[in-house]
């Protein structure tokens, strides 16, 4: 039906909708295995949160993180995929300097903001605890104790998840793995974690069309009808990598029962504002970045992990709707200890970032999710899965791979 205007030879075999790093992971082994695979994507570069902001002009050469930042050698599915690529020599070692704490108008140590009164009970409470079916709050917060939780460990994983962190589930905030000891225990590469996009996107076999925002997918037995504004596709298979509130809206029409699950996970925004500063001009010592304790922001993330001859860089994620524009750079030269005339339209660059909400009971939702997407040819991959981690959504697209190939694709 779907196929009617359509000749055999411009039907595609794998969609992919989205070229963060779960879409590009899932047309690394597509292209791998031959298919003849597209990528949509709405922006004008690859890697959705991987988004290494690359100055030009006097600061040429400078680049600094606007999302993701930390990469570790526990990420076995995304070096799997750089090392295939034959780019695993390309990783650098991020420079050892540690986070500190921002509280009370001051930088402080994370060891000083401890109660070890109440920590030392930790590796025993940790025996036999599980946190299966917990939240952080719960978890985290009998484990260290409420002292430590508050003044803490409730600020750092705020900083790490990029958002209120008391209610994510705790076993999707960190995840076990094992950790490679041929590569850099944490490491980026030259241009920033973007890098490993740009890589990605290079690749033979994976074509990308970039500024196509998809509107509309519907589907029949056999195919998979794409559609933007200017231009339509016809695919055999269809991957959505993109974040879960887009996917939602995608499916409401061609999969209502799976978009409605979709729609029970909602979505935390984080305002993103990066600034580059000659080094000079700085007094703060190098750090890995600043954990906000009731602070406008979860974190700054800084450069000083990769260092520059010239430049520091120093990204906030502000919580979202707390400061407008001009108050949030009177945060930064306060928090920097910098005068505020130094930063301008041409060291401060900002991003709108967003990443899932999740909560206990996503498992289970994503089990259901599992059922429903069996034998539909149809892939959902993401950050909303087992995890926010781009490792976690690397993981997600192989497993889809493997699924599809089942499917016969
Ligand atoms: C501020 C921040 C810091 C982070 N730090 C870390 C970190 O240090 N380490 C770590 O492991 N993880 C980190 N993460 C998490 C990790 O970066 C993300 O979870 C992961 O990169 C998400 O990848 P994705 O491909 O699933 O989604 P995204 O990166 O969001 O990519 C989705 C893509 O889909 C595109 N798209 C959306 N709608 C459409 C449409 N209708 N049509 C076509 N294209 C569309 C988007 O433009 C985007 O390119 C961080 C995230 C943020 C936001």
């Amino acid at each position: 039906m779907l196929k009617n205007t359509f000749d055999h030879s411009s039907i595609r075999d794998l969609i992919i909708i989205g070229a963060g790093v779960s879409g590009l992971s899932m047309a690394q082994d597509a292209a791998r295995a031959g298919l003849n695979t597209l990528i949509l994507e709405q922006d004008a570069r690859p890697g959705g949160c991987l988004h290494s902001h690359r100055f030009t002009g006097e600061r040429d050469g400078f680049w600094l993180e606007l999302g993701a930042h930390s990469a570790f050698n526990s990420y076995g599915h995304l070096l799997a995929l750089l090392e295939a690529a034959g780019e695993l020599s390309r990783l650098q070692r991020r420079a050892k300097v540690s986070f500190r704490m921002y509280a009370d108008d001051a930088v402080r140590s994370i060891p000083s903001q401890l109660y070890f009164s109440e920590l030392w009970l930790a590796p025993f409470r940790l025996l036999g605890s599980s946190k299966t079916g917990r939240s952080v709050a719960d978890y985290f917060g009998h484990l260290v104790g409420p002292r430590n939780y508050t003044a803490v460990f409730e600020p750092a994983f705020s900083a790490v998840i990029c958002q209120p962190s008391s209610e994510f589930p705790a076993d999707s905030l960190f995840n076990a793995r094992p950790r490679r000891k041929d590569v850099p225990r944490g490491f980026t590469l030259a241009g920033g974690l973007q890098t490993i996009a740009d890589i990605f996107a290079r690749q033979p076999g994976v074509n990308l069309e970039f500024g196509q925002t998809v509107q509309e997918i519907q589907h029949d037995r056999d195919h998979f009808l794409v559609r933007t504004r200017s231009d339509e596709y016809l695919t055999r298979s269809l991957c959505l990598a993109t974040p879960v509130n887009i996917a939602d809206c995608l499916l409401q029409s061609p999969f209502p029962a799976l978009a409605e699950r979709l729609a029970e996970i909602s979505i935390a925004r984080v305002d993103s504002v990066g600034v580059a500063v000659p080094k000079s001009a700085l007094t703060l010592p190098p750090v890995a970045g600043l954990i906000g304790r009731n602070q406008a922001f979860y974190s700054v993330v800084s450069r000083d992990t990769a260092p520059d001859e010239r430049y520091r860089g120093f990204t906030f994620h502000f919580r979202p709707g707390v400061l407008d524009e001009a108050s949030q750079r009177d945060c930064i030269a306060r928090t920097l200890n910098l005068p505020r005339e130094l930063l301008t339209t041409e060291n401060v660059v900002s991003k709108a970032n967003q990443l899932p909400a999740l909560r206990v009971g996503n498992s289970e939702r994503i089990r259901d999710i599992d059922r429903m997407l069996a034998g539909t040819r149809l892939a959902l991959t993401g950050n909303y899965f087992t995890g926010v981690a781009i490792e976690d959504c690397v993981a997600r697209s192989r497993q889809e791979w493997v699924r599809l190939q089942g499917e016969g694709h």
